[in-house]
């Protein structure tokens, strides 16, 4: 904790002045951000950060493995359906990202023989959602021997399941009718800090920018 509240300080006495304006107008105008940004749980993917985004341009919905449900699947909590309809029902955003990354314990945890443990039910009905990730490495990704390489595979694919999951919410095919929204997959590549994204006419994914 102690950590934690030097950052506060530290933010306080040296950062903040650069942003005080900024949050000023936030807080008078409220939020306007131009994109969803769902992505994983894990510490290492900092959506602001790897973006160079400021505060009130990203709406970020981090869950464990960025696993995007079908509308289909409600439950009593899922927070991730609901930040999908805020932002592209209510805040309008133009754009929504889905980032997963490589060295995903959620993508290993899916991969494994063994299944997460009885301790951890919640955790366990969650990844239960991608199952058909898992299914789609077992058909199309038997070539594949080195584990690195399956986890990654299956950490694309699971974007690709995630975007697929996105067009079956009614908010999000309203918006793309009327071709005011799109949608876009993402691969963050932790060791490099690498950023690929999904191109729908090579299916594959592709240096988003490139290297300076
Ligand atoms: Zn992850």
């Amino acid at each position: 904790m102690q950590r934690l509240i030097e950052g506060v300080h530290k933010f306080r006495t040296d950062e903040f002045g650069n942003y005080r304006k900024l949050f000023r107008k936030l807080s008078r105008e409220g939020q306007n951000p131009h994109t969803l940004f769902i992505t994983c749980s894990d510490s290492r993917v900092l959506a602001e950060l790897i973006t160079q985004s400021k505060p009130g341009d990203l709406f970020v919905a981090k869950n464990v493995g960025n696993i995007v449900p079908p509308a289909s699947i409600q439950g009593d909590t899922n927070s991730t359906a609901a930040a999908i309809e805020f932002a592209v029902d209510m805040l309008q955003v133009s754009d929504v990202v889905i980032c997963g990354h490589s060295q995903c314990g959620a993508i290993a945890a899916l991969l494994a023989e063994t299944p997460v443990s009885e301790a951890m039910p919640h955790l366990r009905d969650w990844l239960n959602v991608a199952t058909p990730v898992r299914e789609t490495l077992k058909r199309n990704y038997g070539h594949l021997r080195d584990c690195h390489a399956r986890e990654n595979a299956a950490a694309e694919e699971n974007v690709l399941f995630g975007l697929e999951n996105l067009r079956s919410y009614p908010c999000v095919q309203q918006r793309l009718a009327a071709g005011t929204l799109r949608l876009h997959g993402w691969f963050f590549k932790i060791a490099t800090a690498e950023l690929f994204a999904y191109d729908p006419e090579t299916r594959q994914f592709s240096p988003l920018v490139a290297e300076p």
